[in-house]
């Protein structure tokens, strides 16, 4: 049973909204785009291993997507965190392909692809220290003290594992999505003594999701631009994509190819949202979309599903929840 759903991360819409926006010819672009690339292809690994994790038991496993915890000054984070009465098991998910070699002596790694070796992170350590500092956080926490296992999951069919003489044991903490109910089965066969009972868990899955805290990521610091570099105003959808569509009588009419519509300024306020900042003002929102009557601006927020803080016009709107939805979809 998932208790936290995969679902697609913030970090990830960013890119989407900064890639829509930039200028085509921007010399930025091909980083932004590479990173995107990066960032949704570990997604899509996370996400098909919703297949397979739907298969474990209801309601005996909780599983939690991409969990972020504070431990001491800084924050860990885990790909799938599985919690049922007898252990817990921290998944670390790849979906690279080439051909990954794990070396005995100094517990390197690295991946082969297109004749090219390079070194990685070694991804079976990477789990371990997730689930070391996983440990740690539910001592600090007074949990009662359950086993803690981990595994690098491989998600990608084209990729291969190798691993060099000596250093087989390592195996016991790789497998292939295919793979991984049995590996799940195999750790519980291991495990039939019942630490936690369902007042514990219940209790355990609250403290996960209480103290999950989204990554705070400001993709425009991470690539050096400024609120000037985003153009302003409302965008007419693909392909047109020309910004910024006209406000004539409550409908967005675009200059280049005179599509029409009565929403087009919702993505705008997203946008602004994932880029800018998670606050907006009726003067902030009149010079996002370019329009000066502040009763239409009024008009437009009050119809969206935003919360708010402060009356008239001291008041400030933020996203529902936190939560932006996603309406652009990675091509
Ligand atoms: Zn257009």
């Amino acid at each position: 049973m998932f208790a936290k759903e995969c679902e697609i991360s913030e970090r990830i819409q960013k890119y989407e909204a900064l890639l829509a926006r930039l200028q085509p010819n921007h010399p930025i672009l091909p980083t932004v785009l590479a990173e995107y690339k990066t960032w949704l292809a570990g997604y899509k690994g996370e996400k098909s291993l919703v297949f397979y994790l739907s298969m474990l038991p209801d309601p005996k496993y909780l599983i939690f997507h991409n969990i972020r915890l504070l431990l001491g000054k800084y924050f860990f984070q885990i790909d799938y965190l599985i919690l049922c009465e007898a252990f817990v098991l921290v998944l670390e998910v790849k979906n690279r392909i080439g051909e990954y070699f794990f070396e005995k002596y100094l517990n390197q790694a690295t991946l082969k692809y297109n004749g090219q070796d390079e070194r990685v992170k070694n991804p079976v350590l990477q789990a371990r220290l997730q689930a070391m500092k996983l440990k740690k956080w539910l001592q600090k926490h007074n949990c009662p003290d359950i086993p803690v296992y981990h595994l690098f999951v491989n998600s990608n069919g084209k990729a291969t594992i190798r691993v060099e003489r000596g250093n087989e044991q390592i195996l016991q903490n790789i497998c292939n999505s295919e793979s991984l109910i049995e590996k799940i089965t195999q750790i519980a066969n291991y495990n039939k003594k019942e630490i936690l009972d369902l007042k514990e868990i219940r209790k355990m899955k609250r403290l996960i999701l209480t103290n999950h805290t989204p990554e705070d990521f400001e993709i425009l610091n991470h690539f050096h631009l400024l609120p000037n570099d985003i153009p302003s105003g409302v965008q007419c959808p693909p392909p047109c994509n020309f910004i910024p569509m006209k406000y004539e009588y409550g409908t967005w009419i675009c200059p280049n190819c005179q599509f029409k519509s009565k929403t087009a300024h919702i993505q705008a306020i997203y946008d602004h949202f994932l880029l800018i900042k998670p606050s907006i003002t009726n003067s902030e929102l009149r010079q996002l979309l370019h329009i000066n009557s502040p009763s239409v601006a009024n008009k437009l927020l009050k119809k969206m599903d935003l919360t708010f803080s402060g009356r008239k016009k001291s008041k400030i709107y933020f996203p529902k929840n936190g939560c932006i939805p996603r309406t652009r979809t990675s091509s």
